[in-house]
């Protein structure tokens, strides 16, 4: 009796610890033909949930890739249709890329249930932060940001998220590019340096007793 009541004691505490210390990893700027197949492969290979903030266009364009998000059991989050900077839109062109952003979800991916919106390059202002409350999405901005756009190197990305996580720390990473970017050239290697990070970053983040878990159910 007294060893089955330390094994449900142990037990808790995982549970306790797993909540206490989960992070939260986040891809934005896809879905890419080129960069996600691979970036989704990593992810089920060692079983680390995400979080995809996909720009609506790039939806519609590969509903495939938001389908296989949904089923591997991510979640797909609103960044906007066509990720302009919210702060120098008009109130309607706000409501446009936000609410067209999560229907061009749902078209490809009826299963999906859109929670959040990043806004893009992570400008809030008040009138996005109220549109987004009133599309009933959850304003989801980051804290740990590694520059992976900039390709860093591969070990400056997974230092740079093991020198600030902390419990709870929402760590921004790319799994494409914003459309104004296209224009400089699309490539399989885009995300290269992303992609090699992630086998490093996730265990070594685990090793230190993080659990990368999904974003919170919202209440
Ligand atoms: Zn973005």
């Amino acid at each position: 009796m007294k060893d089955a009541n330390f094994a449900f004691d142990a037990r808790s505490k995982r549970a306790e610890d797993t909540v206490g210390c989960g992070v939260y990893l986040t891809f934005d700027d896809g879905p890419n033909s080129h960069c996600t197949p691979d970036i989704l492969d990593v992810l089920a290979e060692f079983r680390a949930p995400a979080t995809f903030c996909v720009i609506g266009t790039y939806a519609a364009n590969e509903p495939r890739l938001i389908r296989r998000m949904i089923a591997e059991g991510h979640e797909v989050a609103n960044h906007t249709m066509t990720h302009p900077d919210l702060s120098r839109c008009e109130p309607d062109e706000v409501q446009h890329e936000i609410l067209a952003a999560s229907r061009a979800i749902r078209c490809a991916c009826p299963q999906a249930s859109v929670r959040h919106v990043r806004a893009p390059y992570g400008i809030w202002t008040d009138a996005v932060l109220a549109m987004s409350a009133k599309a009933g999405l959850a304003a989801l901005h980051w804290s740990v940001d590694p520059r992976d756009w900039s390709c860093p190197g591969v070990d400056a990305i997974v230092d740079a998220v093991l020198t600030s996580v902390r419990p709870g720390a929402i760590v921004l990473l790319h799994d494409g590019c914003p459309p104004d970017e296209l224009g400089r050239g699309i490539h399989a290697d885009l995300r290269n340096q992303t992609l090699k990070a992630l086998p490093k970053l996730i265990p070594a983040l685990r090793d230190r007793g993080f659990a990368i878990c999904p974003l919170p159910q919202l209440h």
